[in-house]
């Protein structure tokens, strides 16, 4: 006993102050990748080598359309090896509400060789998102989070009369995103403060994180679940997978993103995303709740 107090007193809170301070990720964690528009050469190689096709190019007479899709990336930084114009960022704070918000495109002008001659239109990027901010740039603002995490408990108690229930589905995933989701409940983390927790049943449960590429096997279910889960029901797509089907992508054995079945609130990036991407995503999720109970 005596002992367990001492441990407890010589470490100390871990907890983290999350949000409102920024994501501690270890110096070798890899973030989104960020590509100089302006200054891109070349797209082509990057398109050739990304593993899930988030980058890619279409040529049209002398123009070429590029484009970076956030929800198929998983984070492998292989653009970035063979592209200077390209670099992988510690950003990790992602998570959208809407799925075009994750697609950036650009237009060039073209060189005989094929190169880029110059951008010759504007970045382009839905702007419905909600929170178009959170997809721009590389870090939210910590007062509009903190607020946002302050917020939370007082938010579901009114709108749902007590905590926020969240409800975890694997729709076939590698598991690497349930490792991540697992972290939510350690001390460091520690999702509870904001009082939301973890639940066994959908019939008890607010929100669905919904992991993995949705399996032909487990779309079934997905629906069951879904339909089981009382209104106001957010609905938050974890990782690339559930944001797109990720490296699967649509096949004979899987539907692709989560948003092929269910209708989907949040879109949460990374290949798993971390706990603090996913404390992100779920806060942000949070704040739909008001607006779906209308
Ligand atoms: S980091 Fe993302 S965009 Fe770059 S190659 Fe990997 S999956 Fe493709």
């Amino acid at each position: 006993m005596f002992n367990i107090l001492r441990k407890s007193l010589s470490t100390g809170v871990v907890t983290t102050s999350y949000p409102e301070t920024p994501p501690e990720v270890s110096a070798r964690a890899r973030g989104k990748p960020e590509i100089d528009w302006a200054n891109w050469k070349d797209a082509r190689p990057a398109a050739k080598i990304c593993p899930t096709g988030a980058i890619s190019c279409e040529d049209k007479n002398d123009r070429r359309s590029a484009s970076l899709d956030l929800g198929k990336c998983i984070f492998c930084g292989l653009c970035a090896d063979v592209d200077k114009s390209i670099r992988m960022t510690h950003v990790c704070e992602c998570a959208v509400r809407s799925r075009s918000a994750l697609v950036k495109e650009a237009d060039y002008s073209l060189k005989p060789d094929g190169t880029h001659d110059r951008l010759v239109s504007p970045l382009t990027m839905d702007a419905s998102t909600g929170s178009g901010q959170l997809a721009d740039i590389p870090r939210p603002s910590a007062a509009s989070l903190e607020t946002l995490a302050q917020k939370v408990q007082e938010r579901a108690k009114r709108v749902l009369g007590r905590s926020l229930h969240i409800r975890e589905v694997d729709a076939g995933s590698c598991n690497g995103c349930e490792v991540e989701i697992v972290g939510l409940n350690s001390p460091v983390y520690d999702l509870e403060r904001f009082g939301i927790h973890f639940v066994a049943s959908p019939r008890h449960a607010d929100m669905l994180l919904v992991t993995g590429p949705v399996t032909r096997n487990m779309e079934l279910a997905l629906r069951k679940t879904y339909d089981a889960t009382p209104e106001p029901r957010l609905v938050v797509a974890v990782g690339a997978c559930g944001c797109s089907g990720g490296i699967f992508g649509v096949n004979y054995a899987t539907r692709g993103g989560v948003d092929s079945v269910i209708p989907v609130d949040v879109y949460i990036p990374g290949c798993p995303p971390n706990p603090y991407a996913l404390l992100h995503g779920i806060l942000l999720a949070v704040g739909r709740l008001e607006t779906k109970r209308r």
